[in-house]
């Protein structure tokens, strides 16, 4: 059988996964849609009660609706927001369905290959067939030999962990109780009752972070929320760009989110603790730092000569304390005690099941080397990022693209538009047609924050009356109403 008689699997049935899979139909290209959920839009049924920045006439792929047109679908005001439990429902499912069996549910794929040809052999590998591994509920295991993979699995499954290094704080996973990882849905009873009265460490400084952040106040300014408070944990200072682009936002729905996170700490629902880098959670009064040592104690910056080398931990005392968790920076600050943590630092490719293919990807960002640097937020966050295609997006392994999401790796501010139009050329160039491939028809809205997304580790000042970014924030707990923001103290030097 030839190569190109075979299927384009497609792995993840989210919104880009599906576009593809419509853009491949459209081409007369037949997709496998595999999808680990038991539904189309898993990922985003998972954040069903969070409200789209975008409007229905940016979250809906061209093909797509070309795709349901026949089907008697009918098309969402185009300016008004869906919920995600509304995109899942009046867009993904209907999508689903329309593309009937090429959709395959309850199906988690475990490993990408060249049929034949692990990943070291050169060996006649372009003409290797792909092979995919998949993995059912049940047990039972399945391959799928294809002519091209589209990578659309999103990175939902794995969050950032809260440690301000990278790795998860010690003691977060003992903390799990108290932890979430996701924007909580507060319409939720029983999640209600959880934050309701509580004080809450809100980190990270996304749009998902201002999310939270709102909810939490509107929660508090509840009758049933009084006394509800959270703790806004930041690595870098807070300056102009802290809060997004506001008013300036080409979509003023996601800046609406940055005025609503602004307001929250303005009107004291929220307090800022600036240039705090996560080391630990502790159980308040259950003995903080009473376990193992920190460091060696001899200061030499060198081993102790014993063969194990240093390092330090944290013990949890003799006992579990009333629960609450106490915050320790990397600089050795502890943080009154918060009852709950909500971790929204941002998301990671998993990229385990990839182990066999050759990837170029960023050292950085995880994602595909060309297109790095056009998404990298020590750079920008702005409408630098240009629309991008099957070039930005190819690797070594021929015919293998990573889409949405997870092509931009670790950075922020991926738009499901500017997926759809990965997906538009990808599938363009699958099919051979590398001039419609290469044409680019997409302008994407800018978010009115420029030169830099405000990582701490910011290596220049660049910004300029935006409000410096880049200089060294002495850690502070900062009440807006006390200090102003604005251009004053940088947000990301380290
Ligand atoms: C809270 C939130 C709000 C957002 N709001 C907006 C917005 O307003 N506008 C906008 O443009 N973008 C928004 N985004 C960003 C982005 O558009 C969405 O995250 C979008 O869902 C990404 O689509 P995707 O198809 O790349 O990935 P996903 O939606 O994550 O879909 C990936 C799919 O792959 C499946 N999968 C994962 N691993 C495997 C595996 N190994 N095998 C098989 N299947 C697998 C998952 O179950 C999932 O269904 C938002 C994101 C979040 C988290």
């Amino acid at each position: 059988m030839s190569t190109h008689q075979l299927p384009v699997v497609v792995i993840g049935a989210g919104p880009v996964g599906l576009a593809a899979a419509a853009h491949l139909v459209e081409r007369g290209i037949e997709p496998l849609v595999l999808e680990a959920g038991d539904s189309a839009g898993t990922a985003v049924r998972h954040w069903s009660h969070v409200r789209l920045f975008s409007p229905w006439g940016e979250v809906v792929d061209p093909a797509a609706e070309k795709l349901l047109a026949p089907t008697g679908w009918t098309r969402p005001d185009p300016a008004t927001y869906p919920s995600g439990g509304d995109w899942a429902d009046r867009y993904l499912r209907p999508l689903a369905d329309a593309l009937g069996d090429r959709v395959r549910t309850g199906a988690t794929v475990t490993g990408v290959s060249r049929s034949g040809r692990d990943r070291i052999v050169d060996a006649g590998r372009e003409n290797q067939p792909f092979v995919v591994h998949v993995e059912y509920a049940d047990g039972r295991e399945q391959r799928f030999l294809a002519r091209a993979v589209i990578d659309a699995s999103g990175t939902w499954t794995t969050p950032s962990p809260a440690g301000g290094s990278g790795l998860p704080a010690l003691g977060e996973k003992a903390a799990a109780d108290r932890i979430t990882y996701r924007v909580p849905d507060l319409k939720d009873p029983a999640v209600r009752a959880r934050y309701a009265g509580r004080r809450t460490a809100v980190i990270g400084s996304g749009a998902s972070a201002f999310t939270a952040l709102a909810y939490l106040a509107e929660l508090a300014k509840s009758a049933d929320g009084e006394g509800t408070h959270a703790v806004w944990i930041l690595r870098c200072g807070l300056c102009a760009t802290t809060f997004g682009g506001g008013e300036t936002d080409q979509l003023p729905a996601r800046g609406a989110l940055g005025l609503a996170a602004k307001a929250a700490v303005e009107e004291g629902y929220a307090e800022a603790v600036t240039g705090f880098r996560v080391e630990a959670f502790e159980r308040a009064g259950a003995g903080v730092g009473a376990g193992a040592a920190a460091g060696d104690g001899d200061g030499d910056g060198y081993g102790d000569g014993d063969g194990y080398g240093d390092g330090y931990g944290y013990g949890d005392g003799d006992g579990a304390g009333d629960g609450r968790l106490v915050l320790v920076g990397e600089d050795g600050r502890c943080l009154e005690p918060v009852d709950e943590v909500i971790v929204l630092t941002g998301f990671r490719p998993d990229l385990s099941f990839l182990s066999e293919i050759r990837l170029n990807l960023d050292e950085r960002l995880q994602a595909p080397v060309a297109l790095a640097p056009l998404i990298d937020p020590n750079q920008h966050s702005c409408g630098t990022v240009y629309p991008h295609g099957h070039r930005e997006l190819s690797h070594s392994e021929q015919d293998f693209y990573l889409v949405g999401m997870k092509s931009y790796g670790r950075a922020p501010t991926f738009l499901s538009m500017t997926g759809y139009e990965q997906a538009r050329s990808v599938a363009a160039a699958i099919a051979g047609d590398l001039e419609a491939a290469d044409r680019v028809e997409l302008t994407l809205p800018e978010t009115g924050v420029c030169g830099g997304a405000g990582l701490f580790d910011t290596p220049e000042a660049e910004q300029t009356d935006a409000g410096g970014c880049c200089t060294a924030p002495e850690p502070q707990l900062v009440h807006l109403t006390e200090q102003a923001p604005a251009g004053a103290g940088g947000c990301c030097g380290s």
